[in-house]
């Protein structure tokens, strides 16, 4: 057991990663206690039934009186009302942070709401499933997975309360700008699910391949991406609709070079795609060499590059 980070926690929203949060902080003795918050008597309820929390409120500002630390654990569409409904009942000197897959919108929409003396530090665990729900958490889910921190002007004493916290749960934090979070995550998950769910609903679209067919003969690549399109509906169309701008400027990209691959077959380009493919396993090896080949439901978890 470790001292108590934080004396009490709040966590607003119980899901999937509050409730992970919820069983890695008791685990390992993390905060002192943990108030817990869900919109529905449904979710509530769940919490209590599993005990992940000392106390669940039916409304956000109870949660948060006295709390040391908040955790915004909504989906990034939702993030700013919740802020709205919090800010008059923050204490002084807490810090308010979130798990949003997005930080510029998130920046945007709870920053206002936080009072002067409160400290607030977005941040993005990179680790997660495709489940979601307060009975899908568990306490090893940040292990061994990054954990970025948008410090902004935030107190340095407040960042580094904060990164205790990510790293006891096991997470690599890395501090970076708002901005730089939605381009790189664009890259390495946003675009990447859309491509996963693009996929998958072309196999739907396909009628001349029966659904008992594609579940028959679903090779690795097709298994993977009807795993990734399984991920919450909510939680995905609330990231395209917030990281618009990064999201559009990769797929752009993307667009351009399934264009090259897709003239090259037409004109039989053997050495262009041969070339293409010899490069791409490159990058796959400079990966399994930085130790980052782990399975990634998150496409960003793994351990830190070496050096
Ligand atoms: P989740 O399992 O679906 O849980 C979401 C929670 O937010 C639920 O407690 C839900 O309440 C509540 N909620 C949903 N809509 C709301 C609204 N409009 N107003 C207030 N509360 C609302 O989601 P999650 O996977 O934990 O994701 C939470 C956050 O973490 C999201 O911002 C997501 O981008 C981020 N994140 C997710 C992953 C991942 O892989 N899942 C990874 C990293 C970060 P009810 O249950 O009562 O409906």
């Amino acid at each position: 057991m470790s001292q108590p980070i934080y004396g009490r926690v709040a966590l607003i929203g119980l899901g999937l990663i509050a409730s992970s949060m919820a069983h890695a902080m008791r685990q390992s003795g993390l905060a002192g206690s943990i108030a817990g918050h869900a919109r529905s008597a449904e979710t509530r309820a769940a919490a209590r039934e599993i005990g992940f929390c000392d106390e669940v409120f039916a409304t956000a500002a109870e949660a948060v009186e006295g709390a040391d630390l908040v955790v915004l654990a909504v989906p990034v569409g939702a993030m700013g009302a919740v802020a709205a409904e919090i800010g008059a009942h923050l204490k002084p000197g807490a810090t308010v942070t979130d798990v949003g897959s997005v930080k510029q919108a998130v920046v945007e929409a709870v920053a206002p709401h936080i009072p002067e003396g409160v400290h607030f530090i977005p941040g993005h665990p990179l680790a997660g499933t495709e489940h979601s729900g307060p009975y899908s958490g568990f306490a090893t889910l940040f292990e061994n997975r990054w954990c970025l921190l948008i410090p902004g002007a935030a107190a340095p004493e407040a960042v580094a309360r904060l990164r205790t916290l990510w790293e006891a749960m096991g997470s690599f934090v890395e501090e970076m700008d708002a901005a730089h979070h939605d381009l790189v995550l664009a890259v390495t998950s946003h675009t990447p699910h859309l491509i996963a769910y693009t996929m998958v609903g072309v196999a739907d679209h396909l009628r001349r391949v029966t659904e008992s067919e594609v579940i028959k003969y679903s090779a690795a690549g097709f298994r993977d991406f009807t795993r990734i399109a399984a991920s919450d509906p909510t939680m995905w169309r609330d990231v395209f609709l917030t990281n618009k701008d990064a999201t559009l400027d990769i797929l752009g990209r993307f667009t351009e070079e399934l264009f090259v691959l897709q003239r090259a077959i037409r004109m039989g380009d053997g050495q262009l795609l041969h070339d293409y493919f010899t490069r791409t396993r490159a990058i796959r090896r400079s990966i399994i060499e930085a130790g980052q080949d782990t399975a990634a439901p998150d496409f960003g978890r793994g351990k830190p590059p070496q050096g």
